[in-house]
């Protein structure tokens, strides 16, 4: 059995920054705080946190404490109710994100409706929502659009979560075009998941099975489990090589694995190596040769 390993698997760009911004933090101060995860990779945050950085639910008082913001960046109130309560910020939000936010912001000074498309309640569509004051529209599916809070409006701005696949929401779109006299869109979708979705499209084609490696949080790589499984059937999600079955690689000749934006290279490396343990296969990196 061949495995092939997608070229796009392993951290994207803003993931590697956040955790290179957090390592050097826990380097150099004694009290780091992250909000929540810093990625969703449990673990990514089992290393910073053994590195010193301490994971917190909720702000409380710090003095000097400095509090690592995430990947998936957060509201403005939550920035503002951090630093009320003593804490330096550091910002890790990933840029992708960041762009995100301020067309949000200048279409609102502009006087459109925000319209995100994502999942209701990811932190990234929550840090979203949260760049302006006015209470922005969110639609996670086609058959779910709140055709009664849009009724008044004329001009509206649509921006899309950053792991989201573009076949499911073009839908959406056309949708608010019919009843919407201005839409602007911006298709907002990362360089990063676009690449990842590009590959997990053919792979499940060209193998007799397929495994996506990566956290059950992540909602990129759900993402890629969704497309391969509707391509392939035989397409299995792991967080981790304990998972693996053995009964998936049989009669099984080719094997295409691709990961999440945030599952680390160790993870997928130990997968393959179970894998081998497994089935002695000769596994190649899918380099087209
Ligand atoms: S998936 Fe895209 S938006 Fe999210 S952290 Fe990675 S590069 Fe940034």
């Amino acid at each position: 059995m061949q495995i092939h390993l997608a070229r796009s698997a392993g951290f994207c760009f803003g993931v590697r920054r956040a955790i290179k911004i957090a390592r050097s933090l826990a380097a150099s101060h004694k009290t780091v705080c992250m909000l929540g995860d810093l990625v969703h990779n449990e673990t990514v945050i089992q290393e910073l946190e053994a590195a010193g950085i301490r994971k917190i639910k909720r702000l409380g008082l710090s003095h000097n404490g400095k509090l690592l913001i995430r990947a998936h960046g957060a509201s403005r109130r939550t920035l503002a109710m951090a630093r009320h309560h003593g804490y330096a910020l550091v910002n890790a939000t990933c840029p992708m994100v960041r762009e995100i936010h301020q067309i949000v912001r200048s279409m609102d000074r502009q006087g459109r409706r925000v319209i995100v498309i994502g999942d209701r309640h990811h932190d990234e569509v929550l840090g979203i929502i949260g760049q302006i004051a006015r209470r922005a529209v969110i639609i996670d599916h086609a058959k779910h659009i709140p055709w009664k809070a849009l009724r008044h409006v004329r001009k509206a701005a649509v921006v899309v979560q950053s792991t989201q696949n573009l076949d499911r929401i073009l839908p959406i779109v056309e949708r608010l075009e019919t009843r919407i006299a201005d839409v602007r869109f911006f298709n907002t979708i990362c360089k990063p998941t676009r690449l990842k979705q590009e590959e997990i499209k053919i792979l499940p084609l060209q193998n007799d099975a397929i495994l996506i490696v990566g956290s059950r949080t992540s909602a990129n790589t759900k993402r890629l489990y969704e497309i391969s499984k509707g391509l392939n059937s035989r397409t299995h999600w792991i967080q981790s090589p304990q998972e693996l079955d053995p009964r998936w690689f049989r009669n099984v000749r080719s094997l295409g694995i691709t990961t999440g934006a945030s599952t680390p290279e160790t993870t997928t490396r130990a997968v393959i190596a179970r894998i081998r343990g497994i089935i002695r296969p000769t596994a190649r990196r899918r380099t087209g040769a």
